[in-house]
């Protein structure tokens, strides 16, 4: 029940009825007592200025997830960034101080680490595959640098998001061993497809299926893609004895780290 009193955070992006946010965040508010509720707002592109200056104002009105597309053109329009956000450009979570200014953060590569910590994954010295450079994507390389992988080889057929990507990588991370491209899957700690391929029911794979001989069972293999849970990516390492990782997974264990963001709920939940 939304009353006078509750507070709200929001979901915008466009479209909108597909995400699963407002289902978690409210089944908790409503499990832990919480008179607190999350809205989703499917925003036109020429609203974002207007929508900014709405949630300046918004006293009852604590932040705001973000999803495709406006992740990246929200960044630019903060009164404040993470350094990780700042870095990528990008923003997946925005607070409103009680004074109006608006903070933003990226938590989808945290919420990757979280899940993949969860199957007792540690970065630090490992060598990983990210397999797209795109929003996602980068969240996630930048995370695994910061947590400590030594080696971290990217791929994406945009040659221009690649070295985008790579530039900022090394610039944060000098310590680090960055590829673009990558030949084999072999001595690899972590492949992860962050790229849109695999979803749906295209049966789709995000690189040729010969590699995967070359697979070993130590590789745990995550995929950011949520619908199907089980890409045709995922189906090909689990038969291989892999351990793996779904989108869905990722999903859930960010929650925490955007309602805590908010200010909404505590880190872990
Ligand atoms: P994006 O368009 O910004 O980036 C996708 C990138 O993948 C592009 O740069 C594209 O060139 C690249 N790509 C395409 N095919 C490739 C291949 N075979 N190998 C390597 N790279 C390839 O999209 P995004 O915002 O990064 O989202 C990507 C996917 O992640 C979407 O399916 C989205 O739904 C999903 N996502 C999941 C979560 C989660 O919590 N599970 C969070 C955010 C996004």
């Amino acid at each position: 029940m939304i009353r006078g009193s509750t507070e709200l955070v929001a979901i915008v992006g466009s479209p909108i009825a597909q995400v699963k946010s407002p289902e978690n965040f409210n089944t908790w508010f409503a499990a832990n007592g919480r008179d607190l509720a999350m809205i989703a707002i499917d925003l036109r592109d020429n609203a974002l200025d207007a929508f900014l200056a709405s949630l300046r104002g918004w006293r009852n009105l604590r932040g705001c997830v973000v999803t495709v597309p406006y992740k990246q053109s929200l960044a630019g329009r903060l009164d404040g960034l993470s350094a990780r956000a700042a870095a990528l450009r990008s923003v997946n979570v925005i607070r409103r101080d009680a004074d109006g200014r608006l903070l933003g953060d990226n938590v989808d590569g945290e919420g990757f680490l979280n899940a993949a910590r969860a199957q007792g994954f540690d970065a630090r010295g490992k060598r990983a595959l990210v397999l797209g450079a795109g929003g996602v994507g980068s969240a996630i390389a930048y995370a695994l640098a910061e947590a400590g992988v030594s080696r971290l080889l990217l791929a994406d057929p945009g040659a221009e998001r690649l070295s985008a990507l790579a530039e900022l990588l090394g610039k944060a991370f000098p310590a680090l061993t960055i590829d673009t491209g990558y030949a084999s899957l072999e001595g690899l700690d972590l492949l992860v497809n962050a790229s849109p391929v695999g979803m749906g029911d295209s049966g789709e794979l995000p690189l040729p299926a010969a590699l995967l001989d070359g697979l070993r069972p130590a590789t745990l293999v995550a995929d950011v893609v949520t619908a199907p849970e089980i890409t045709p990516l995922l189906a090909a390492a689990r038969a291989r004895g892999c351990a793996i990782q779904s989108g869905a997974q990722m999903a859930r264990a960010q929650l925490g780290n955007l309602g805590a963001f908010m200010g909404v709920t505590p880190l872990e939940i």
